[in-house]
């Protein structure tokens, strides 16, 4: 008996890991392979089987030949109608629906995007199933981790659904390479399902910087800034010497200093660059929570008690008026 139990184990957990199988959501936009999330696929190749990607909208065949050179895709389905282009929940469920069934997938990834928030809890009702929301691991096949009360505590959920709908934290998992792979290509089931909303119009805030999700480096702003004029003429020099997206903490974009796609924090942007670089912002656990695993983190602050010392690998103690110009003339210079 003790000796054959462990053996009856390994071939049952055998038998489970060669029966999974995950869609990967992939967003697109204008025909554009969404990177970021491509760190559905980086999640999915920590189970083991084959991991199929999914993208649809207007003249995605030729998306669907760019995610087929991503490492670790088997195959990419796509479905080609322009009702998909924007990602409207009511259609975008029930097609997600119908390929989840066709494929009979155990997992299926999203990014914890805006695009994966507003659709995965529709296709998790259809499918009467419970959504596990925004991982950033992946313990077992059945067992994943989400942080909770703005990052302070771990939660280790373990779900018996399936399949199991998952939206995955981007920063957790890091996208691997957009090239190396030779997954297939193949058509997938369009139920044209009618949707009752009416897409009129959007209105994004554009910018020649890097994107602030994915960026390699960020500079932040905080309400330290005083006000809109002095964070636009402080900040963006200073981006734009680094080569950096420009973030800002909840109280700057509620003061109006950012615009609201700028935030970061638990109700804004997770990052994780390379490079953190604030000014005039507290470190409040809010603001923490989304940038807290940044590799390395510099702080300017005129407060030496500022709890974001306490995160801060590198802490200017100053006024940001004073310092903020003289590194961006610095870095110029260098
Ligand atoms: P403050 O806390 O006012 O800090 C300003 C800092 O600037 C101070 O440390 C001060 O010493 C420094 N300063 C002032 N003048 C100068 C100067 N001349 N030179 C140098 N330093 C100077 N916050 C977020 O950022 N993101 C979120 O997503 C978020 N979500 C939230 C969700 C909930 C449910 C709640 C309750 C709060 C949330 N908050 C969030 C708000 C958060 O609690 C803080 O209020 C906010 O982060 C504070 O922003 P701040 O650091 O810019 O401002």
């Amino acid at each position: 008996q003790q000796r054959t139990t462990p053996v009856l184990r390994a071939s049952r957990n055998a038998t489970l890991q060669r029966l999974l199988s995950t869609l990967a959501i992939l967003e697109q936009r204008e025909g554009k392979l969404n990177m970021s999330s491509l760190a559905s696929i980086s999640a999915a190749q920590k189970l083991s089987g084959p991991i199929h990607g999914f993208v649809a909208g207007s003249n995605v065949k030729a998306v669907a030949e760019e995610a087929s050179k991503v490492e670790g895709l088997e195959k990419v389905i796509y479905v080609e109608n322009g009702d998909y282009d924007r990602g409207l929940p009511e259609n975008y469920a029930p097609l997600l629906v119908e390929n989840i069934k066709k494929g009979g997938y155990t997992h299926v990834f999203a990014g914890h995007s805006a695009f994966g928030k507003n659709l995965m809890p529709r296709v998790s009702a259809l499918l009467d199933v419970q959504q596990i929301s925004d991982i950033t691991s992946i313990e077992s096949e059945d067992t994943f981790i989400r942080p909770i009360y703005a990052g302070n505590a771990l939660l280790t959920v373990q779900s018996e659904d399936s399949p199991k709908l998952i939206t995955i934290r981007g920063t957790a998992f890091p996208a691997g390479a957009a090239e190396g792979g030779s997954a297939s290509i193949e058509e997938g089931t369009d139920p044209k399902a009618s949707c009752p909303t009416e897409w009129i119009s959007e209105d994004l805030a554009k910018s020649d910087r890097p994107d602030l999700a994915t960026a390699e480096k960020v500079v932040s702003g905080g309400r330290g800034l005083k006000s809109k004029e002095e964070f636009d003429r402080l900040m963006p020099p200073l981006a734009d010497a680094l080569g950096a997206a420009i973030g800002a903490s909840r109280a700057a974009v509620d003061s109006g200093f950012a615009d609201n796609s700028l935030q970061v924090g638990q109700t804004g942007k997770n990052v994780a660059p390379q490079l953190y670089l604030c000014a005039g912002i507290s470190g409040a656990i809010q603001h923490l929570a989304g940038m807290k695993d940044s590799k390395v983190i510099a702080a300017i602050n005129k407060d030496e008690d500022a709890p974001i010392f306490q995160v801060a690998d590198v802490g200017l103690v100053g006024d940001l008026f004073e310092k903020v110009p003289e590194l961006t003339e610095k870095l110029n210079a260098a």
